[in-house]
């Protein structure tokens, strides 16, 4: 797609450019990770970009070495925090788990196609003679201003490259040109550029793709135009559904000019999409409601938290402020607001009052073991887990047999020392637990009951007066036994195995499913924590509560993500901001 640029009002004004050489060989280059979030296609992820000269590189060297000292620093407070919080679902633990086994895959990636962008403008002559230079490039404009795009250059510079192609064009330039010079003048807030760009495109196309548009309702929020950004998300609308930053652009606009019922009703037009919004856009709600004193703005705001209660979402560090900073604010209502963390019995350090057990209602136990045994277990693809013969056998086995206390995935926790046999570590597991009078399942394989090195008849058998088994076939897997068995037993029964089975949550239906399965499995999966095979068998805790965002009416306990903490999926944070008024 083409575009011709004679007879376009803004023509001298978008197109004048200064001539300046400025082109040197002595640059040094540092790799830097670009975030894509303004979709614009085709970028490399990894690129160069020119920092200073080279009697910099020492002063650079340094402020590198900074970041790496700094970078070590943080790492040592995680380790504090993962420390604190010895569960295997705490924030971090993971990482943590991961530091032991640290990969070898290389800290910097490769750095490619090193060029030294242009710091001033160039003329025509020196934009040909650049593009000489680089003759191997098949299309040198693209490229370059992708460059440019990536190395966030200045918006003349780049300016000088689109007057330099129009007039080699006959003032055509290409459409991926300008949009990738929208990029430039969106990122570096050039409003008087972006409202040009928009004429230009709004007098040429009669409709564009998504990254134009999601750049013009970017580049026009803070403008006196805003209102214009709207007739473009609903123009978008005509041709996909737009996506939760276009909506958060939009909704942060519209409390920037304090039209807070179009924020509103373009929140809840996304929830209506089932866009999961994000928690910068749910921020800016409590942000603007400040020292607002209107009981409909409060209810809003306390839905979004019970959306984050419903949705186990958990808001960064600097959200939970803006919580904080928001009760804090209200009139009248005196509420006081605290970070803290929750004790292991479930008492917050806070306030003192307990927070929600992490164990499941009646009702929540049958619905959840309901959808577990029809979508896990014998859900359409039962063929390639087991034989529908095999799942009988199985169920047979485990009716027959009073509830269980304790499920082990035998294989798995054979395997725990990989110096150790097999058949020993399983042993002593199982004596550890028979000693306590709990009833034991152990999942197995048939191969265990083949004398080997690693599998010792004498030590089946011993475990086998201690515990039921079960010998499931060789090409078998374990987790759905481990499932049903765990289930069909009860709520009170616990499961030990080292996996955590995101695979089976990804199975489940929907999200409420996934959320109570996650809650279970943070409930009742024992994990081993014995340093060596010789050693005492010890359990990690189980948390006795659930973290979640969570109310009493006069009190507000919320989770929140520590900045300094990677926290996995399938992991929770460990503080909490504690919030109750004073009575
Ligand atoms: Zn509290």
């Amino acid at each position: 797609m083409t575009f011709y640029f004679t007879g376009i009002r803004s023509f001298p004004k978008l197109w004048k450019s200064n001539s300046y050489l400025g082109l040197s060989s002595s640059h040094s280059y540092l790799s830097l990770f670009l975030k894509d979030c303004y979709g614009i296609r085709n970028q490399e992820k990894w690129f160069s970009v020119k920092t200073m000269s080279a009697q910099n590189t020492n002063a650079m060297n340094l402020l590198i070495a900074k970041a790496r000292c700094v970078r070590k620093l943080d790492e040592g407070s995680n380790k504090e925090v993962s420390a604190n919080s010895s569960h295997m679902f705490a924030a971090g633990a993971a990482k943590k788990r991961s530091q032991v086994n640290p990969s070898k895959a290389p800290v910097l990636p490769p750095v490619k196609n090193v060029i030294q962008l242009p710091t001033r403008p160039l003329n025509s002559e020196e934009w040909d003679k650049l593009k000489e230079e680089f003759k191997e490039k098949a299309n040198f404009e693209n490229w370059i201003i992708l460059q440019m795009v990536k190395c966030h250059s200045s918006v003349d510079v780049a300016k000088s490259v689109l007057a330099w192609v129009a007039a080699k064009n006959n003032g055509i330039v290409g459409y991926d040109l300008l949009v990738k010079y929208l990029y430039l003048c969106v990122f570096h807030k050039q409003t008087s550029e972006i409202i040009d760009v928009y004429e230009i495109m709004k007098a040429r196309y009669k409709r564009l793709e998504s990254g134009a548009y999601t750049l013009l309702m970017r580049g026009l929020i803070y403008t006196d135009r805003w209102k214009e950004a709207l007739l473009l998300l609903e123009d978008f609308k005509k041709v996909m559904i737009p996506s939760k930053k276009n909506y958060d652009d939009c909704i942060q606009g519209a409390l920037f000019h304090q039209d807070v019922n179009v924020a509103w009703n373009l929140y809840q037009e996304l929830l209506s999409h089932d866009i999961v919004p994000m928690l910068e856009t749910l921020k800016a709600f409590f942000d603007f409601g400040k020292d607002m004193k209107d009981d409909q703005y409060s209810n809003k705001l306390h839905n979004i938290l019970l959306y984050l209660r419903n949705n186990q979402l958990y808001p960064g560090e600097s959200f939970a402020h803006s919580i904080k900073t928001w009760f804090e604010s209200i009139p009248g209502e005196q509420w006081k607001g605290q970070f803290t963390t929750i004790q292991q019995s479930g008492q917050c350090l806070g306030c003192g009052k307990t927070v929600e057990s992490i164990h499941l209602s009646s009702e929540e136990y049958e619905f959840l073991k309901e959808k577990v045994m029809r979508d896990v277990i014998d859900g359409g693809d039962q063929y390639k887990k087991t034989t529908p013969q095999e799942l009988k056998r199985f169920q047979n086995f485990v009716k027959y047999r009073p509830p269980f206390d304790v499920v082990i995935d035998g294989l798995n926790v054979a395997k725990m020392f990989p110096k150790a046999r097999e058949s020993q570590v399983l042993l002593n597991v199982v004596s550890h637990l028979a000693k306590q009078n709990l009833q034991v399942l152990v999942l197995g394989r048939k191969h265990m009951l083949t004398q080997n090195s690693r599998w010792r008849r004498v030590e089946m058998e011993k475990m086998q007066k201690h515990a039921s088994f079960f010998f499931a076939d060789n090409i078998s897997e374990d987790d759905p036994f481990l499932l049903y068995a765990t289930l069909h037993s009860g709520n009170h029964c616990k499961f030990i195995t080292k996996d955590l089975m995101r695979d089976h949550k990804a199975c489940l239906p929907d999200a409420k499913t996934q959320r109570l399965f996650f809650k279970w499995q943070q409930g009742h999966q024992l994990a081993i924590v014995s340093k060596h095979p010789g050693a005492k068998i010890t359990f990690q805790h189980i948390l006795s509560y659930d973290t979640v965002v969570q109310t009493t009416g006069d009190s507000w306990h919320i989770p929140y993500d520590d900045d300094q903490v990677e926290r996995y999926s399938y992991e929770v944070p460990t503080k909490w901001l504690c919030l109750h008024r004073k009575t």
